[in-house]
């Protein structure tokens, strides 16, 4: 078998979803292909967004054979337990190729949510056509007709859009406090091709048309993509250069790893910025983000002016609300006092609990002072929506539902392939 892929990706080094068009063209010539095998192949995967290997109908079943016998498979990740919310969000069980499993979720909007889905991209083109605040006022693009029929089911006459939220690690080693995915521990960086391929596996459940429906990724699911980086960035080349979603619809979050964030200020092709806050100052982040003891806010900012923002861009500052411990006027002062001066908009997100973690929710009058309190003084403020809360979809509850199955039975889990789904 060759190693071209292997070197590349030795996670899973038959797959070959992930692998770059250069690299399918040694692969091609090491197996005494011409070319243009190579972008058919490249065609197959990423336009197509085949399955299977017996789907590139363009190959000889000789050199399908081939392949297979030399141990390739297009390798996406397998849908192999569905969950889905009142609210339309879906999460999903994705198998690995050495069986391990990640979560997925699929967040619809045009269901008359408002925006929950953590995306800076579906911010950013509200703003633009002026419907500042409220989703469930979008418009369809000029020329189309509202589609009034059949709001529940995503019906806008001709396109769909929804946000997708991806995983880049099998759990995370950042344990913060406030967190189910921390509990899992870190099993396993994930390869570009699995966290490319989680959306693929989502946009062929839902026969996503590409440069039609409108998707948005962000890269807020379990793990730290930070501390998978390599892997991180060469997922976010696939899917913008190959698969076709622009990177201005990406957004990844950090817990805010300070030498990666530098780096991250130079690459020329990058999702939007999400900075994991939490807290007003390194006291207070470093008992509910231990990591704070690594790198202090001030070098987090420092790190953070470094990116060279688009016009239309700025960084996002998520900060979860806890009962008590972050949520209160003087901390709301002291946040306005950090991102003084910086391109930047905050996210409260109402902490959402989860077994055995012993925080309290934000009293709602809380939540609301904190929210007008940053307004008033000119910095612009959301409460993200808790999206999919019931099938523990929201943040940080996407631990895996093999490992709880109390959880699995309280939302009813079905087999991916249901068609109640
Ligand atoms: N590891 C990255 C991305 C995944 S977590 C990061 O930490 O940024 C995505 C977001 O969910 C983060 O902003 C995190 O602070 C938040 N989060 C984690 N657990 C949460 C919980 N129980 N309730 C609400 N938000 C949570
Ligand atoms: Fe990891 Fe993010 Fe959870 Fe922290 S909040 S433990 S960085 S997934």
């Amino acid at each position: 078998m060759s190693n071209i892929i292997k070197d590349v990706d030795s996670k899973a080094s038959e797959a070959l979803f992930g692998a770059l068009p250069d690299e399918l063209k040694i692969l091609m010539e090491g197996m005494g292909q011409k070319p243009y095998r190579a972008a058919q192949l490249a065609n197959a995967l990423y336009s197509q967004r085949v399955t299977d290997l017996d789907q590139v109908t363009v190959f000889p079943t000789a050199l399908r054979g081939q392949l297979k016998e030399a141990g390739y498979r297009v390798g996406l990740p397998e849908i192999v337990q569905a969950a889905r919310s009142v609210d339309g969000t879906e999460r999903y069980l994705m198998r690995l190729s050495d069986g391990e499993t990640v979560e997925t979720v699929w967040m619809p909007d045009g269901d008359g949510g408002e925006r929950g889905d953590g995306s800076e991209a579906s911010l950013e083109e509200e703003e633009i056509e002026g419907l500042e605040g409220n989703v469930s006022e979008f418009s369809p693009e000029p020329g189309r007709k509202r589609d009034t029929r059949n709001m529940g089911a995503l019906a806008w006459s001709g396109y769909r859009r929804a946000t997708i939220c991806i995983s880049s690690q099998v759990g995370c080693a950042v344990n913060c406090q406030f967190c189910l995915t921390a509990k899992l521990g870190i099993k396993r960086n994930l390869t570009a091709g699995e966290i490319a391929g989680q959306v693929v596996a989502v946009l062929n459940r839902h026969g996503i048309k590409i440069g039609k429906d409108r998707i948005n990724l962000v890269f807020m699911g379990m793990g730290e993509p930070f501390l998978n980086y390599e892997s991180f960035i060469r997922s976010v080349t696939i899917l913008s250069k190959h698969i076709g979603i622009p990177e201005s619809r990406m957004t990844v979050s950090t817990s805010g790893i300070e030498p990666a964030i530098r780096r991250f200020a130079q690459e020329p092709i990058r999702p939007k910025l999400a900075l994991s806050l939490n807290a007003s100052n390194d006291r207070v982040r470093e008992e509910v983000m231990p990591i704070t003891r690594k790198w202090k806010i001030a070098e987090l900012l420092e790190a953070v002016k470094t990116i060279p923002l688009s016009k239309r861009e700025w960084v996002t500052f998520e900060y979860v609300l806890l009962g008590g411990v972050n949520d209160q006027p003087e901390h709301a002062r002291e946040v306005l006092e950090l991102l003084k001066g910086l391109r930047a908009k905050v996210n409260l997100i109402v902490w959402n609990p989860g077994p055995g973690i012993a925080y309290t929710q934000p009293q709602p009058e809380d939540v609301a002072v904190f929210q007008k309190m940053l307004i008033e003084s000119g910095m612009p403020a959301y409460i993200r929506r808790p999206r999919g809360r019931d099938i523990y979809a929201a943040c940080g509850q996407l631990k895996r539902t093999v490992e709880s199955p109390e959880a699995a039975l309280l939302v009813g889990i079905v087999p991916a392939a249901s068609p109640s789904m």
